[in-house]
């Protein structure tokens, strides 16, 4: 148990600014408590992020404005030190509108909305469809001078099969059990990916710059994908953002339905036609994209930092409800609930508010680097080259910076906006005992379930990849993954308000109470570079898998 500061300061008699709070410790829960439960305001930010300003993909005049919308109203609630910090990101885009129909064999509309990053079509185009059948560079061969002027079908042909009965899911209190114990077969931490999942990034994206140039040599007019999620859910995705990179022809993401409508028409032998407009354009006036930062200033000299934050920026599909609007407007909420208390926190408290997580965990890389530690970059172009930049390998030595030794702890929030039922521990054990007390009078609003793992896929592990204390709450899924992650439906009208009551209040106690903590919060031991012997242990782990794979794909063949 980490002693609090009420026992310090009796001990010591001393009459310091934070004396009267860290008395008041379960009070200023208690108010906490009272203004995100009661007073919350929380809803009202979500829908100007959502409803008003709209879908915020990286670099879109949408986020331009939903950066100086958040640091504006951060400002509005009193925060100090409001900015924002560029970084390097690439090219702006947006689309206004995209239009697909069906001309032969018969007439039928067809829902679709276009890939990130690619051309509009500059007004209604019509094409032959095809169904270019390549998964390696050898094989798009085969249809060399046979698409001119054709639309070319990518991806695989899948049957949608039985649907999943699961849509919605609460996590009963045997799932929350079972993730106390370390599973020994998952990665320390996901910051990182494996030596073949990288070899795998790599090969996924160097074909994909093949197909581009194969279709802009060989002047196909236009590609489709197929979503990657049934029901007439369009899940959408973007091609690569930076200048110089950009896919050549107009893509469009058709619902699963419409896609393999195409498909078996094609395989029966028909020469489906279709007609496509898609209004799409690049901005090309600044290259950067934005972090918003905002603070309730720390009252100790020197003060330590604890951070909150979540990813402002969405995909185009919609207005990015749950994926993240609602994890920008929690910790806002967070902060505002701390600022309106008026609490005098010891240590600075801190938010970010995060770009380029979409396409990589661009924003919060950028601020750790920028402010934190960094990482050399990899000495192969190539793989400099790749985004995002996890599947690099990760570079050596870690270099820290001064502001390295002041920071406590990063929580973000990053999972839909099912309520917290506990944190990810990523694996530091030392925190067990202090996020269980944190969480101790809030016991009626969350289980605090102490998961022993690691999670991936967010902003907390730009933090962890420099061996800085990171963390992801367990989140309810809801229908996160299977309806409105990336997809045309995730707007407003699916974030659960009582839950997003719930997430604020233990956003900002957890803010709070590690500003007020005698310690900053304990670290993991600093990641240090793999042994020759791990490294090699590691490849060839990673060539049995490979193996693995190929025997499996042999032996499904037919006899
Ligand atoms: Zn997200």
């Amino acid at each position: 148990m980490t002693p609090r500061p009420l026992l310090l300061m009796a001990l010591l008699g001393a009459a310091c600014t934070t004396s009267a709070f860290a008395k008041n410790d379960l009070e200023a829960i208690n108010r906490i408590r009272n203004e995100g439960l009661y007073h919350s305001q929380v809803m009202t930010t979500l829908q100007h992020l959502t409803d008003r300003i709209g879908p915020r993909l990286t670099g879109s005049p949408e986020m331009q404005q939903a950066s100086a919308w958040t640091a504006e109203q951060l400002k509005a609630w009193g925060l100090s030190n409001v900015h924002l910090e560029g970084f390097e990101f690439g090219r702006g885009w947006s689309y206004d509108s995209a239009h697909a129909q069906l001309l032969h064999p018969r007439k039928a509309p067809l829902k679709g909305l276009p890939v990130a990053w690619t051309p509009g079509s500059d007004g209604v185009i019509e094409g032959e469809v095809v169904f270019l059948d390549a998964v390696t560079e050898a094989e798009l061969e085969k249809y060399r001078g046979k698409i001119a002027g054709k639309i070319v079908l990518l991806s695989e042909p899948e049957d949608i099969g039985e649907p999943s009965s699961e849509i919605f899911k609460r996590y009963s209190s045997d799932d929350l059990g079972k993730m106390k114990s370390l599973d020994l077969k998952r990665p320390a931490s996901h910051a990182h990916g494996a030596p073949d999942s990288i070899a795998q990034g790599r090969k996924q994206l160097a074909f994909r710059e093949a197909v581009g140039a194969f279709l802009k040599q060989e002047n196909a007019k236009a590609a489709l994908y197929r979503s990657s999620r049934d029901g007439g859910l369009i899940r959408v995705f973007g091609h690569d953002h930076r200048a110089g990179k950009t896919f050549p022809v107009p893509a469009l993401i058709l619902s699963s339905e419409h896609y393999q409508l195409l498909q078996r028409l094609i395989e029966k032998g028909e020469t489906p036609r279709i007609a496509l407009d898609i209004d799409a354009r690049f901005h090309d006036g600044d290259s950067q994209s934005y972090n918003t930062i905002a603070e309730i200033p720390g009252t100790d000299k020197n003060p330590e930092i604890v951070m909150i934050g979540a990813h402002l920026d969405s995909w185009h599909a919609s207005t990015g409800g749950v994926d993240n609007a609602a994890g920008v407007a929690v910790t806002m909420e967070a902060m505002r609930i701390l600022k309106q208390l008026d609490i005098k926190p010891k240590r600075t408290i801190r938010i970010g508010l995060w770009s380029g997580e979409e396409q990589g965990l661009y924003g919060s890389r950028a601020y750790v680097e920028q402010h934190l530690a960094t990482r050399p970059k990899p000495t192969d172009p190539a793989e400099r080259d790749l985004t995002p930049w996890y599947w690099s390998s990760p570079g050596w030595p870690i270099t820290t910076k001064p502001d390295y030794d002041r920071f406590s702890v990063y929580f973000n929030m990053d999972n839909g906006s099912g309520r917290f039922r506990g944190i990810y521990t990523e694996g530091n054990v030392a925190v067990k005992s202090l996020f269980s007390e944190w969480f101790s009078p809030l016991s009626d609003l969350s289980e605090g379930t102490i998961n022993a793992n690691a999670t991936g896929g967010t902003d907390h592990e730009s933090f962890d990849n420099v061996g800085l204390p990171g963390f992801q709450f367990v989140q309810d899924p809801l229908d996160y993954m299977p309806r409105l992650h990336h997809t045309h439906v995730d707007s407003f009208d699916h974030v659960l308000p009582d839950d997003m009551r719930q997430a604020a209040v233990v956003m900002a106690t957890f803010a709070y109470e590690a500003a007020m903590a005698e310690k900053r919060v304990p670290r993991k031991p600093m990641p240090t570079a793999p042994s020759e012997l791990e490294q090699q242990q590691e490849q060839e782990k990673a060539r049995k898998r490979q193996r693995a794979k190929e025997r499996k794909a042999l032996s499904e063949l037919p006899q």
